[in-house]
Order: structure tokens, then C-alpha cells, then sequence
């Protein structure tokens, strides 16, 4: 069976969730092996073999982690030349697709980006989905040339362990010139706010101008269900909340179970980054906006009443 590759997406070992799912849709097309390029292998073994990794690539070469995204879409393009896969799969996070879309370059291969689903094609091959025109069309798409590079959104593929044992293998690979003109020079972790990341995240709360600038309600009701928490454009250009929550077409894009939006109108640029979420409340005091249209569940009312209530009764439920 032919190998599908798998970037690992960590920190220090510790594997993110994307992780999982990345190889369960790679156990769909073939042998999944996972590419770990860094350190803390140790904390990591575990998980990939828990998912179904049945090779690991090691690396752990500063030259590659001390450069930008460039030394990793050369490893790959290694791993490519050496085994022929079925496919490559990364996260769908600004970093992945920088690297696939390297990676193509270098391999002379189709792309695909953001796909919602990957799934063997009728006559080989990969077929995978994509939500575009902000989620208004599905396409379905086949790469025709070379090894299928494809990056999938966070929180697509329902995660299947596979128990297994993997094999592991170090590789080395010599990096040309261009790979290392952008050197990181300082790393600084970012505080951390205890809830999940905005990306990845199961559940996410978002607030708008309708806060008039008081996420209190929105993180309030975001931790009482275990969420994330992001932001409209209005909301970060006012300089409420941090410009990484913002989400949407110029913004992060996410999918995840529920997505809340509160006095948030619903505009085409905002949609673009939450319309696959699975289900979708509205909370707005205009009866008419836009959001309304798309949403599952709709409350017409005022975030600063319907916010408190709801967390009141999520915590009088998990009583
Ligand atoms: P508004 O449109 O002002 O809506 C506020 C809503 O809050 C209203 O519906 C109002 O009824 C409701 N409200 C007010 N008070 C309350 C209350 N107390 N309780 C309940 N509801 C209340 N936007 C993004 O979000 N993400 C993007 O990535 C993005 N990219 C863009 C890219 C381009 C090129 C352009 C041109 C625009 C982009 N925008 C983006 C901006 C987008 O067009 C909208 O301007 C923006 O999404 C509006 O944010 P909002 O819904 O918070 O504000």
C-alpha cells in the first residue's frame, strides 16, 4: 500500500488535535506516515502510533526549525522524491498552506487547499471537498498531476484512533541556500488564556460591534461551554480584541461543531471564515441581519441579556 504523509503540527512534542485528524484521512487513502520535524519526539510517539501513524519521519535538525516554513517544504519534497505518496496532507493553517503550496512547486504536483473531506477517488487518486464563495458552493476536486498535496481544515475529518506501532526512521536532508535566508532570531511563547485555540477549537464564541467593545458577556459564556472566543473585523479594528480572533475572508478560518455569533451582522467577509462550521446561533437585536439568514438557531435579542442567561443555564447543567 502506498505511503500518505502526514505533517506533524506540534509544540515541543505535544501534537494538536489537526494531527489526528490528518491521519485518520490518510488511513482513507493509504499507509499514513507521519513527518515529526523538531523536538519532543518522546511526547509525541505515543499519539501518532494512538492515530494510526504506521511509519514516523524524524528530524530534528536546527536548520530546519530555526528557519521560516522554506527547510520544511524541502524535507518533505525529499520524502516525496523518495517514496512516492499517495498524497501529502497539512493543516490548513497559514503555515501548512505556505508549505504546500512550496512543496507543489517543488514537485511539480496538484493542490488543494482548505478541503473539507478527502476520500479515494472513483479511479484512484484523491477526490477532496471544498466550501468556496463563502461556503455558498461545494466543489469536488481531483488532482491530475503528480503526488495530491492537500491541506484540510481543522475540524473536518472525525477523528478514529488506530492503534498500532509505528516505525521510525531519522532522516537527514541537505537544505540548499535559498531554504535558509529567513532565520528566526527569538521565539517568545504567547501568554496563555486557558481556553482552546481559536483554529482547532470544538465550540467558538464570537463577538462583534454589537459588544460595543465589552467581551465580557462573550468570554463569560465561551469558557462556561469550554470555548474559543473570536472577533469580527469591526471588533478588532476598534482595537476590542486581538487581531489573531479575527475571523473571516482576511482573518482565520474556522469549522468548528458550534459556532456562536453575538452582535455580529453577518457579512459576506465574515461568513467566508464560519459558514462550515456544523451548527450556527445568531445572537442580534436586529431581527433583519444578514447572520440570520444562515444560522441554525437564531435569538433575537440583546447580547448583554441572552449571554448571561445562556451561561447561567450551561453551568446550572453541568451542575
Ligand atoms: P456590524 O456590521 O456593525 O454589525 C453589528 C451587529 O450587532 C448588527 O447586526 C447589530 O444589530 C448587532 N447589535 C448591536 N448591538 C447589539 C446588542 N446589544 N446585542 C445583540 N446584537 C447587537 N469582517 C470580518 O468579520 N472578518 C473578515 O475577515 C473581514 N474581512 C474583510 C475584507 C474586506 C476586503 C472587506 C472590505 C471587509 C472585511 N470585513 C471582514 C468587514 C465586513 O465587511 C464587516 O464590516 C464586518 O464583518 C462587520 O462586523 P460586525 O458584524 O461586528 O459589525
Amino acid at each position: 500500500m502506498a505511503e500518505v504523509l502526514v505533517l506533524v503540527d506540534h509544540v515541543d512534542g505535544t501534537v494538536r488535535k489537526t494531527t489526528a485528524e490528518l491521519l485518520t484521512a490518510a488511513a482513507r487513502l493509504g499507509e499514513p506516515s507521519a513527518v515529526f520535524i523538531g523536538t519532543g519526539f518522546e511526547s509525541a510517539r505515543d499519539t501518532l502510533a494512538q492515530y494510526g501513524a504506521a511509519k514516523v519521519y524524524r528530524i530534528d535538525d536546527p536548520a530546519v526549525t530555526d528557519h521560516l516554513v522554506a527547510p520544511t517544504a524541502e524535507v518533505l519534497a525529499h520524502l516525496v522524491d523518495q517514496t512516492s505518496p499517495a498524497a501529502v496532507l497539512l493543516p490548513s493553517s497559514a503555515e501548512g498552506k505556505e508549505i504546500a503550496g512550496r512543496l507543489a512547486i517543488k514537485t511539480e504536483s496538484g493542490l488543494v487547499t482548505d478541503a473539507t473531506d478527502v476520500q479515494p477517488g472513483d479511479g484512484g487518486g484523491v477526490r477532496t471537498v471544498q466550501s468556496v464563495f463563502a461556503g455558498n458552493y461545494t466543489v469536488t476536486t481531483a488532482v491530475t498531476k503528480g503526488s495530491p498535496i492537500v491541506t484540510v481544515k481543522p475540524n473536518s475529518i472525525p477523528v478514529q484512533e488506530a492503534p498500532g506501532e509505528a516505525t521510525e526512521e531519522t532522516i537527514t536532508v541537505p537544505l540548499s541556500e535559498q531554504a535558509t535566508t529567513a532565520r528566526i532570531t527569538d521565539r517568545k511563547e504567547k501568554a496563555a488564556s486557558g481556553r482552546p485555540q481559536l483554529t482547532e477549537a470544538a465550540i467558538v464564541v464570537s463577538g462583534g460591534r454589537g459588544t460595543g467593545g465589552d467581551f465580557g458577556p462573550v468570554e463569560q459564556f465561551a469558557d462556561s461551554l469550554g470555548a474559543a472566543v473570536g472577533a469580527s473585523r469591526a471588533a478588532v479594528d476598534a482595537g476590542w480584541y486581538p487581531h489573531a480572533s479575527q475571523v473571516g475572508q482576511t482573518g482565520v478560518s474556522v469549522s468548528p461543531q458550534l459556532y456562536v455569533a453575538a452582535g455580529i451582522s453577518g457579512a459576506i467577509q465574515h461568513r467566508a471564515g464560519m459558514q462550515t462550521s456544523k451548527t450556527i446561533v445568531a445572537v442580534n437585536k436586529d431581527a433583519e441581519a444578514p447572520i440570520f439568514e444562515l444560522v441554525d438557531f437564531g435569538v433575537v435579542g440583546d447580547l448583554f441579556q441572552v449571554l448571561p442567561q445562556a451561561t447561567t443555564e450551561v453551568q446550572a447543567r453541568k451542575g
